[in-house]
């Protein structure tokens, strides 16, 4: 077996232990795949596993991958910064859009769903520790949001996208993770159909899931390291 088949199935066990140890419902964490700057053929290894669900950043480089594997029954999710020349390949192309803090984006991105397709699933990226570095919108600014999104009748409101600022200790992580699932819990009280809290990647999947993730979003673990010079 290749080293990334085994690395795939190395941290679905390991997503499967720590959902036992945390409490939670055995199944409950889905994995994304985080493919940006990896070749299709690296993305088709791991498919070939069963993973469906993939994540990309970078909408050029992910419409090659999607013409490349369109043999393949895919789930793309886009989870980079998105402006607005970007919004019709986004809406055209992509089963989900992670990344949504703008209102002027979820309109662009509603007014461009093809009717052929259904609607577009969408999180509401969170700046959680509101770092002037980082996309996404404060947690006040998520509940009025989330209102004038709930309106748009080609999106489906799935939930929040969280990524916190970066601490190498469990305890400091879990304290972000803790305060997202917060914002994550008042907004399924208001709305039907919230179930993603998408949070967790390579160096933090454990406090993840200890708080409450309902998807993590895993590139290095997977596909090991980027070149960054490409990234
Ligand atoms: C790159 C990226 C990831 C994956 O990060 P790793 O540390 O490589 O697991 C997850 N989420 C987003 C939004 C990313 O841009």
């Amino acid at each position: 077996m290749t080293e990334i088949k085994k690395r795939f199935h190395a941290i679905k066990d390991n997503i499967r232990l720590i959902e036992q140890e945390s409490g939670r419902t055995p199944g409950s964490v889905t994995l994304l795949a985080v493919s940006k700057t990896w070749p299709a053929e690296k993305l088709r290894l791991v498919a070939e596993e069963g993973q469906q669900c993939f994540g990309e950043n970078y909408l050029q480089e992910a419409l090659e991958k999607m013409d490349a594997l369109a043999d393949l029954d895919l789930e793309w999710h886009f989870i980079g910064p998105i402006q607005s020349n970007k919004t019709r390949d986004i809406a055209a192309r992509f089963d989900w859009a992670q990344s949504v803090d703008r209102l002027k984006i979820a309109r662009r991105l509603n007014q461009q769903r093809p009717d052929s397709l259904p609607p577009l699933n969408v999180c509401i990226q969170v700046n959680i520790d509101e770092e002037d570095t980082k996309s996404g919108v404060t947690a006040d600014k998520v509940l009025p949001l989330a209102e004038a999104i709930s309106e748009l009748d080609r999106l489906t409101l799935r939930g929040l996208m969280v990524i916190p600022a970066r601490h190498s200790e469990e305890l400091a992580q879990r304290d972000s993770f803790k305060r997202a699932q917060d914002l994550f819990n008042s907004l399924q009280q208001r709305f039907k159909g919230i179930d993603t809290l998408s949070m967790g990647m390579t160096g933090d999947l454990n406090a993840a899931i200890a708080e409450g993730s309902t998807m993590v979003r895993i590139g290095t673990a997977l596909f090991g390291q980027r070149d960054t010079r490409q990234a």
